[in-house]
């Protein structure tokens, strides 16, 4: 079983591609403010399909190549044949980048509709797995859902699927971002009880700061994952009858509840904190400085 930390915790921050050259320019302002606060890795997803899926390469090689970030580039298996796969991942070896988070991807336009594996790709990220770790010297992550997966038909299916991964060779998980840490805690104890050695790699919680309700809902609304009634509460409340006028409100609950899922977190011993920036440092570094860490909030 993990042990609780006695300094502060290791911390990640998640980006994602994109869309246009002012986002782009967001992204690198929060990049560089990140980077002096020296996270343990930054990761860049992968997108759907379509344009952003270059800018993801062309971004995660950047990133490796010209900040002191270690950097962990998403790759899907979604409309991708083995050989496609595989120039991909040249194309991040070639750029420095051997971390690569090995997922299954959902179907484009409809994240919840059906999946239709490529004729020549693979099936499941398991599968993603195997072929990274035979292509070279990666080192390989997953994602885990502490809700369970939407596909899963049961938790202890989601936890099997989670092993075969982590057998396969992932090194550590991420997980889906979730706002009760009990689930957390239960998936954890799920994975120990299923397989002690593979237990024993890292689950790294994905956390996110809400900022905004009524984005995060249709976040949470493409997984199929859950705002506990709690939360909902404490968040609808500061939102009221008008989320627009009340944004300042909303964050400041979307703070608090970062930060005391982060404190719980770190209590029962995580192995850091994965933090969903949006592209955005405030409110990270807002949850990182109530964290205690020696931050300047932008
Ligand atoms: P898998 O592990 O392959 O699982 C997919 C489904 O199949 C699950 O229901 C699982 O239970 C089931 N399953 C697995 N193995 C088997 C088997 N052998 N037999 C039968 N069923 C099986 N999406 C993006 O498009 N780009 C990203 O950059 C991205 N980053 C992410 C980062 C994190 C931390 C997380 C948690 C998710 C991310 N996703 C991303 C979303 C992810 O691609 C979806 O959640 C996807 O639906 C599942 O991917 P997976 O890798 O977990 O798939």
């Amino acid at each position: 079983m993990s042990q609780p930390h006695s300094g502060p915790v290791p911390f990640s921050v998640e980006f994602f591609p994109p869309k246009d050259e002012a986002g782009e320019e967001r992204l690198w302002r929060a990049v560089r403010i990140f980077e002096q606060l020296r996270p343990a890795f930054v990761s860049m997803t992968y997108g759907a399909g379509g344009g952003t899926r270059d800018r993801t390469v062309r971004i995660a090689g950047q990133l490796a190549r010209d900040t002191t970030l270690l950097t962990v580039a998403h790759l899907t298996a979604v409309n991708h044949s083995l050989t496609e796969l595989r120039a991909l991942i040249g194309a991040y070896a070639d750029q420095g980048i051997t971390n690569i988070l090995a997922l299954r991807g959902d179907p484009p336009g409809n994240p919840l509709g059906e999946w239709v594996k490529h004729p020549d790709g693979v099936a499941y990220a398991e599968d993603l797995v195997r072929f990274v770790d035979e292509l070279g010297d990666f080192q390989v992550g997953v994602a885990s859902f502490p809700e369970g997966h939407h596909r899963a038909p049961t938790l202890e299916d989601d936890t099997k699927y989670l092993v075969a991964k982590l057998r396969a060779g992932a090194e550590y998980s991420i997980t889906q971002m979730f706002f009760d840490v009990d689930d957390y805690l239960r998936l954890r104890d799920r994975v120990v009880a299923a397989d002690p050695e593979q237990g024993a790699k890292p689950i790294i919680p994905g956390i996110m700061p809400i900022t905004s309700l009524a984005s995060v809902r249709r976040m949470l609304e493409l997984s199929n994952s859950t705002l506990p009634a709690d939360v909902d509460e404490r968040l609808s409340r500061a939102a009221g009858d008008d989320e627009d006028r009340n944004r300042e409100a909303v964050r400041s609950v979307g703070i608090d509840l970062a930060t005391e899922m982060s404190e719980r977190l770190i209590a029962e011993g995580v192995p850091a904190l994965h933090f969903c920036s949006l592209n955005f440092a405030k409110a990270t570094t807002e949850v990182l400085q109530r964290l205690g860490m020696d931050v300047l909030v932008p």
